[in-house]
């Protein structure tokens, strides 16, 4: 993935996109907001301005020329539910209410949007069939199999073909910067989410967690050609200049987006 800057948004964009379709990955760079949310906040769920997240997201969908009421975005809350959108709706702006870790549609202009500071994006694209997915895979997703669930969404009602579906895994938090105890442990050990190739015991009971790798293993899991898969190399946690920590910032930051669109 390379950094590219479309007007004031600088962002992480796959390589493999193509034609008719906008994805990428925003850096914290380019909006209003205030320290500790400098400066494109996109969250609401912060204690930023909501003023200043407004500007951000106005910023947003002018660099990419879409109308405001056509960024969809979720109350994301960590579980593995996906919401499934396949007509046409003329304002998206009531989504942000509603409960989900993912979305899917096969809809064009509508601009999907998963908020992350730490936790992993990860779009999805299927050229043929023109349908894309965003989902936010933090621990508890990851050990959910909330990837392989989007995958299966694809395929079963959007008539997918996994092997030809493109994934970009986003910037979230390196294995070297996330040790977690004993309950993520067993939340993973009664999920999918691979714990035995992605931990390492660093001392007793406490591990560190790739959940990068979790994700790449979940959509060659479910499918995905590994040659099809593209994962940014960047820790949110590591890159202060770039991207919002959740973790690093002890939870006041702002939030960065992974953004998917069908033209
Ligand atoms: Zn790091």
């Amino acid at each position: 993935m390379k950094l590219s800057r479309q007007e004031k948004i600088t962002y992480l964009q796959p390589s493999r996109t193509g034609q008719g379709l906008v994805a990428g990955f925003t850096t914290r760079n380019g909006g209003v907001s205030r320290a500790p949310y400098n400066s494109l906040n996109l969250g609401f769920n912060t204690a930023d301005q909501q003023v200043h997240v407004d500007g951000n997201r106005s910023t947003f969908c002018r660099a990419f020329a879409l109308p405001q009421n056509q960024l969809l975005t979720v109350r994301q809350v960590h579980g593995d539910d996906l919401l499934l959108i396949d007509e046409p709706n003329a304002d998206l702006s009531h989504f942000l209410k509603v409960e989900a870790d993912g979305v899917v549609t096969n809809q064009p202009g509508i601009m999907l949007g998963i908020l992350v500071a730490d936790c992993f994006p990860v779009l999805f694209w299927d050229a043929d069939k023109r349908v894309i997915a965003a989902v936010h895979v933090g621990w508890r997703g990851a050990a959910a199999g909330i990837l392989k669930k989007t995958v299966t969404a694809m395929t079963r009602h959007f008539g997918c073909a996994a092997g030809n579906i493109q994934a970009a895994v986003g910037p979230g938090i390196g294995a070297h910067r996330f040790e977690v105890d004993r309950p993520v442990r067993d939340a993973f050990r009664q999920g999918s989410g691979f714990w035995r190739e992605i931990s390492s015991e660093v001392s007793l009971g406490h591990w560190q967690v790739d959940l990068g790798l979790s994700c790449r293993l979940q959509l060659e899991g479910a499918g995905l050609d590994p040659g099809r898969i593209e994962a940014a190399s960047e820790c949110t946690c590591c890159h202060q200049e770039l991207f919002f920590s959740h973790r690093r910032d002890q939870g006041v930051t702002g939030r960065q987006l992974g953004f998917v669109l069908l033209k």
